[in-house]
């Protein structure tokens, strides 16, 4: 079984005993580090406790990464943000503000600035990073043509402050390391051939030396060892990939996706 939490304990051995520093994205950014790196990232779309799962666990391995939080429900768990930041943890806001507010610029900024005020509350917030709201036609992103992230005294965001032709991008979207392709704007443009679909192929490649010495991993926070939810998990992501793929050329299945997320998210 992948994606499991036992299945990423052996991902982050692999790492460790091959040479690798892992680091956040805030202490990527602000130490710059040489030779072995991996940038460990994970964005809270959902699933807050398995969030916590992976942080203690992390934490037991004396590994540390940033977790990225949405202001909503299913995200927002004001406890367990504490607790992952009280294990060392950096956390970032996770926003998609342009999109919640339907294209409104000026609304987006004031609840981007509400918000990332609203997670400071918990920890020092240096790093924000988009959420890619893909049913929806808004790029969160687009604040940036407006405001920068020094007005708010931020020194980084996953898609904006990286070179991902010399850091090689690894994303476990979907559940599958090449789920990349189902992605609507969370994804970055790469060279390269090199590509990856199950958790071993990627254990592999580190222990033989084959993989690059510089990557951030973007792995979300649904990896679990309770098999109901992983059955369940596995189901719903088969199945949100493949309404993805259709609504990209299909207007109606976009239309009802788009309001299915909506609900779901309500
Ligand atoms: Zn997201």
């Amino acid at each position: 079984m992948d994606f499991t939490l036992r299945k990423y304990r052996q991902l982050l051995q692999a790492f460790s005993e091959s040479g690798y520093r892992i680091v956040t994205v805030r202490q990527y950014l602000e130490q710059k580090p040489d030779g072995k790196v991996i940038i460990l990232r994970h964005d809270v779309d959902e699933q807050p406790r398995n969030a916590f799962k992976m942080a203690a666990l992390e934490d037991g391995m004396g590994i540390h990464a940033t977790y990225y939080f949405r202001r909503v429900p299913k995200s927002d768990h004001p406890d367990i943000i504490r607790s992952i930041a009280a294990l060392g943890h950096e956390i970032g806001y996770h926003y998609e503000d342009l999109s919640k507010t339907n294209g409104d610029m000026d609304k987006a900024i004031a609840s981007f600035s509400d918000n990332l005020e609203y997670f400071r509350q918990y920890y020092p917030v240096k790093t924000v990073c988009m959420h890619g709201s893909s049913s929806s036609q808004y790029d969160n992103r687009d604040i940036w043509k407006h405001v920068s992230l020094e007005d708010y005294g931020l020194i980084g965001e996953p898609y904006l402050s990286f070179d991902f032709n010399s850091i090689f991008y690894l994303t476990d979207t979907g559940y599958a390391w090449d789920g990349g392709k189902y992605a609507v704007r969370d994804k970055v443009r790469q060279t390269g051939a090199l590509s990856f679909h199950t958790t071993d192929q990627v254990v592999k490649a580190v222990l033989d030396g084959d993989f690059p010495h510089q990557a951030m991993i973007l792995a979300h926070t649904l990896w679990t060892d309770s098999l109901p939810s992983w059955m369940f998990l596995h189901l719903r992501e088969f199945l949100r990939n493949r309404i993805k793929l259709l609504a990209r050329n299909n207007r109606i299945v976009s239309a009802i996706y788009s309001s299915l997320v909506k609900l779901y998210w309500k």
